[in-house]
């Protein structure tokens, strides 16, 4: 057992709060998040959440100050093997289409 673990009703309330404050769904913040639905689903019920859904949440809710040497941006940008250019990848892993991708095919 670790010496600190998880408050996530509190963290559940935070969410919430920050959610009504922007107007938003926890659709939209699921989107927004790029997190499964079934999380806030989990986090609703008040069971504990993966380490990345953690800290996608911290960020969302700007309590990341102090802990961000621990967090980096999920997605590392693929070159295209055509022509050098970095994207964000897909969901899939695959790379965008853009125009020079066009042109090659
Ligand atoms: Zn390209």
């Amino acid at each position: 057992m670790s010496t600190h673990r998880l408050d996530v009703p509190q963290l559940h309330r935070r969410l919430d709060e920050q959610r009504r404050e922007l107007g938003l769904t926890w659709r939209d913040v699921a989107r927004q998040t790029r997190l499964a639905p079934a999380t806030f689903s989990r986090i609703t019920s008040g069971r504990s959440l993966e380490a990345d859904a953690l800290v996608t949440l911290l960020v969302w809710l700007d309590l990341d100050t102090g802990i961000t040497a621990l967090i980096e941006p999920g997605d590392t940008p693929l070159p295209c093997p055509y022509c050098g250019r970095a994207f964000q990848p897909k969901r899939d892993g695959g790379i965008r289409a853009h125009p020079c991708r066009k042109a090659a095919d």
